[in-house]
């Protein structure tokens, strides 16, 4: 027999987007699956067809091949185990999927109530929360108390979402099953689909009298105080998990993680670079050219740092082991102090014959402006003598 074009089995178009691909498969896996079509082999045919179709199409570089080769450029690369019909990769009972139930928890989730299978525990969803440390905090570690917003189990109903004294009862939609059988009238027929009970959303139950707390939900939004340990050395993206600090779980699941992203606010001195901090600190022209003994700020108060007679402006200075805590313990980085030389703005006449007369004692060149006044002398001298002269 012929293969029927993938396309066409999943009801989609050469163009369909990988989100239509799944969609349309969704819907008729819904509707062929086994479990629901008990003993029906033609069900269970179409349903093997729409897997396949959509093991292929739902996979980038297998589709680019189907719509270059057709069925042949995708034969056999469906796995190395093709059972009858060329269908590799998914067996009925066998031993490389632990059989439907897997398959469709796979892609389906909650999302198919079954006779079987009902809506069973769900894990709860994580929690992220942004939290800002100063860079001292980050440096030498710290201990906060925060308030994480968050879904916690109903304390009065237990979770349950049913009143304190009433318990959940048969749905009266589907009896129980979860599910329901909707007949269509079609020009072609009866045309009967099995959709997931809208009234229990397939949990086979329904709450009667919910809990006035959390209005049927079983959970309700707290904000949580919790102890955040945050250790010595972090910096700015590092994340710390603390498990099960997320959200309750749904009928009960366990609960989500809590996840906390941490940013290192500015330092108005420090700049970090690894585990090394890097500060700038200014001194004077004179400090630079005769040297001096200055104070330093570091994490852990003021250092002694010695200057030494010509030091240039930008030399770099480092103070060992005064910098961040490593993460693994392993000791701490270093500071690096690097020193600008100011140069002052408000001499006074005197300051300036001094730094003249310095100029002079090192034999440098007057500078352009004393060159100018000597020239302008050297001009009025020369006009002078020719009037005089
Ligand atoms: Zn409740
Ligand atoms: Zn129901």
């Amino acid at each position: 027999m012929p293969k029927r074009d993938y396309y066409e089995i999943l009801g989609v178009d050469r163009g369909a987007s990988q989100e239509e691909i799944k969609k349309a498969y969704r819907r008729l896996a819904r509707q062929y699956h086994p479990d629901l079509n008990p003993g029906n082999k033609e069900a269970e045919e179409k349903f093997k067809e729409i897997q396949e179709a959509y093991d292929v199409l739902s996979d980038p570089e297998k589709r680019s091949r189907y719509d270059q080769f057709g069925h042949a450029g995708v034969e056999g690369g469906a796995g190395a185990g093709s059972g009858p019909g060329g269908f590799g990769g998914f067996d009925f009972g066998g031993a490389g999927f632990g059989g439907f139930d897997d398959i469709l928890d796979m892609f389906f989730g909650e999302a198919l109530g079954g006779r079987r299978r009902r809506r069973g525990p769900e894990r709860g969803a994580d929690v992220r929360l942004d939290l800002d440390i100063s860079f001292e905090e980050a440096a030498f570690g710290t201990e906060k108390e925060v308030g994480v917003p968050r879904l916690e189990r109903c304390p009065d109903c237990g979770g349950s979402g049913a009143a304190p004294g009433t318990g959940p009862v048969t749905c009266p939609a589907c009896g129980g099953s979860g599910q329901v059988t909707i007949t269509q009238r079609t020009p072609l027929g009866y045309y009967q689909t099995i959709r997931t009970c809208q009234q229990c959303q397939g949990m086979g139950t329904i709450i009667s009298h919910p809990c006035k707390t959390c209005r049927g939900r079983g959970q309700v939004q707290r904000t949580r105080k919790i102890r955040i340990k945050i250790p010595p050395g972090v910096d700015t993206g590092a994340r710390l998990r603390l498990a099960g600090e997320g959200e309750a779980g749904e009928r009960g699941g366990p609960p989500g993680d809590l996840y906390v992203y941490i940013n290192v606010l500015p330092h108005k001195v420090f700049r970090r670079e690894g585990f090394d901090i890097l500060c700038e600190v200014p001194i004077s022209m004179v400090q630079a050219a005769l040297g001096d003994e200055i104070e330093v700020p570091t994490l852990e108060g003021k250092a002694h740092l010695i200057i030494p007679e010509g030091t240039q402006s930008g030399t770099s200075f480092r103070l060992k082991g005064k910098g961040i805590p490593r993460l693994n313990g392993a000791g701490r980085g270093d500071q690096h102090v690097v020193v600008r030389v100011v140069i002052p703005k408000d001499l006074t006449e005197r300051e300036k014959e001094l730094l003249r007369e310095f100029a002079r004692l090192r034999g440098w060149h007057p500078t352009a402006k004393d060159t100018e006044k000597e020239k302008e002398k050297g001009f009025f001298r020369k006009v002078k003598d020719a009037f005089m002269g």
